[in-house]
């Protein structure tokens, strides 16, 4: 999420933090099968329109005094559009006004070169596009956009001169091929950061519940860093307290190098105190830039 094309290699003994600002949630028409932000699974989240600018830059100063060198504008919703640019690059040069030393990442889903060319120009330095599953199990958890359609807004990113940052959702009923393929088809985008993230029941969403051990999710940790090499950030997102939470030195060890501090979009995550202090502990240090 951090590197911005350059052949950097990073330091296995550190660990990078991300954190996440959910500015537009809920409310969403499209229907992905994992996702409590879409209207179709009526489930019992908070919703909220564009939150104020004042309110994000001041969360924002709260994530970097943590030591994030990355953070996170999502908005929920199939993509971008005129309104939703426009903002998110409002946001991203009130930030940047304030907070020089910040790596800003955009979240808005599928999105045209032009769309992505102004966020950077605004100050966006990455854009988080995930691939989600492979590219065969994805019609069984969206219909109404496409697997073509994220493949191809990873590609604008990168032709828009925007680091990459793309990953996916392990533990959504999928198969052991469909993880393969989708791990193949990352790094066949060659993106700067890989988020993983595994898999969150709710009772409101059509996938009940996750199909993924811990010994199986440090599989596919392992896997994602053999097949992407030293060079990327492998950052272990939404599920982490659930999966790893007491047991992070293996989650380390697999190849994981970076973690999202904080809230999750709908769900709470751990204290970001004690994240900082669990890394501590495990002899890791805090990289503070990439
Ligand atoms: S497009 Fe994004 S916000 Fe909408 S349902 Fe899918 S994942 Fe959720």
């Amino acid at each position: 999420m951090f590197r911005v094309q350059t052949q950097r290699r990073y330091q296995m003994s550190t660990v990078y933090l991300c954190a996440i600002n959910n500015v537009l949630s809920g409310a969403c028409n499209e229907d992905c099968a994992f996702c409590t932000q879409s209207i179709k699974h009526h489930a019992d989240i908070e919703r909220h329109n564009y939150k104020q600018i004042e309110q994000i830059v001041s969360e924002a100063k709260v994530a970097k005094s943590f030591g994030a060198f990355g953070y996170c504008l999502v908005t929920s919703g199939k993509g971008l559009d005129d309104k939703k640019t426009e903002f998110i690059a409002k946001v991203a040069r009130a930030i940047k006004q304030d907070i020089s030393d910040i790596h800003l990442i955009g979240c808005n889903g599928i999105a045209d070169q032009d769309q992505l060319r102004y966020l950077k120009k605004n100050g966006i330095d990455s854009y988080n596009h995930n691939l989600e599953t492979s590219p065969w199990y994805y019609e069984k958890i969206c219909t109404t956009h496409s697997w073509d359609e994220r493949y191809q807004t990873c590609e604008n990113v990168k032709l828009a001169g925007l680091a990459l940052c793309s990953g996916g959702i392990f533990g959504m009923e999928e198969d052991a091929e469909d993880r393969d393929e989708l791990i193949r088809a990352i790094a066949s985008l060659e993106p700067n950061s890989v988020p993983i993230n595994f898999f969150i029941s709710n009772k409101a969403l059509p996938i009940k519940s996750s199909n993924l051990a811990q010994d199986e999710a440090l599989s596919i940790i392992k896997e994602t860093r053999k097949t992407l090499g030293k060079e990327s950030i492998i950052m272990i997102a939404g599920g982490r307290e659930l999966m790893f939470g007491g047991n992070e030195r293996e989650m380390f060890g697999a190849g994981a190098n970076a973690i999202v501090i904080g809230d999750y979009l709908t769900t709470k995550g751990e204290d970001a105190l004690k994240d900082i202090q669990m890394i501590k502990d495990l002899g890791f240090k805090i990289g503070i830039k990439c």
